[in-house]
């Protein structure tokens, strides 16, 4: 396939204030952003920048989104790429894309380098996958570990991965000098959903007096950031297709109802 696997945002526009809750989170990755800013405040004791720091945590819970507003916040570029666009990759291929991605962002540095869905390459090496050639996720595997081992103290280069299986990894991944830093995003609780509605209800136009934040949060228990971004875009839909002026309470109920349904289907697929 010839999909673009990476690439640079030289303007990354998101910062922390795109993520709501997560202040665990924030506060860890906030450190990734003080050693791209100002790394040699850090050296400067002999200490060592970490390299590597991987994002654990359900899906849709904000782990790119997150990456992203370091980079943004930091303002350096982030350049990325998804592990599962290896899996339908020829031989060769895959480490070739690491390669490049790594001097990419070596020229552009100080950077980021962003890997979503680790797993699909890091997964233990030995142990079968059912796709893909394994031969080649091995080397592209492999190659990301020299890369990670190949550049120096004095390369800013960060590189953050997510995944929603560590424990699926290889251990060599989680090596001192690679992803040596794990970082949990969990789902929102209560709190964390209410900011995040306020933070997807900002371009929404919604009916005032109707749509109290913490009335949504609780009838969204389980729900990802993802999930209640989508319950916020569905309701707008939901009024719109009415030929109403505004989002009021009935359309986000029907739109969470409609987001539950879709989430029952996919559990029923992997059960
Ligand atoms: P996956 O594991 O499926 O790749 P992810 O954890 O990387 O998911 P994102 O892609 O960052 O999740 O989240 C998808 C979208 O959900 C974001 O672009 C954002 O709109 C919304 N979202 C998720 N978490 C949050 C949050 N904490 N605050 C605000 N928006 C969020």
């Amino acid at each position: 396939s010839k999909a673009k696997l990476f690439d640079e945002n030289a303007k990354v526009k998101t910062s922390f204030k795109d993520v709501a809750g997560l202040e665990g989170a924030k506060e860890e990755v906030q450190e990734i952003v003080d050693f791209l800013k100002n790394p040699e405040k850090y050296t400067s004791l002999g200490g060592k920048i970490p390299k590597g720091a991987l994002l654990v945590g359900p899906p849709g819970t904000g782990k790119t989104l997150l990456a992203k507003a370091v980079a943004g916040e930091a303002k350096v570029p982030f350049f990325s790429l998804s592990g599962s666009d290896f899996v339908e990759m020829f031989v060769g291929v895959g480490a070739s894309r690491v390669r490049d991605l790594f001097k990419q962002a070596k020229e552009k540095s100080p950077s980021i380098i962003f890997i979503d869905e680790i797993d699909a390459v890091g997964r233990a090496r030995g142990k079968s996958n059912f796709s893909g050639s394994n031969d080649e996720r091995e080397n592209t595997l492999n190659q990301l570990l020299t890369e990670m081992d190949g550049f120096g103290s004095d390369t800013n280069v960060i590189v953050v991965a997510a995944t929603n299986r560590a424990d699926v990894l290889d251990k060599a991944l989680m090596r001192a000098g690679r992803f040596d830093r794990q970082i949990y995003v969990d789902l929102p609780d209560l709190r964390e959903r209410k900011e995040i509605f306020e933070v997807h209800l900002k371009p929404i136009k919604v009916a005032k007096d109707e749509i109290d934040t913490s009335f949504l949060a609780k009838q969204t228990p389980g729900f990802s950031g993802a999930d209640i971004a989508n319950v916020c875009n569905e309701a707008a839909l939901i009024a719109a297709r009415k030929g109403n002026k505004a989002v009021g309470k009935q359309d986000f109920l029907d739109a969470v109802d409609r987001i539950v349904g879709g989430l029952e289907k996919k559990n029923k697929i992997i059960t």
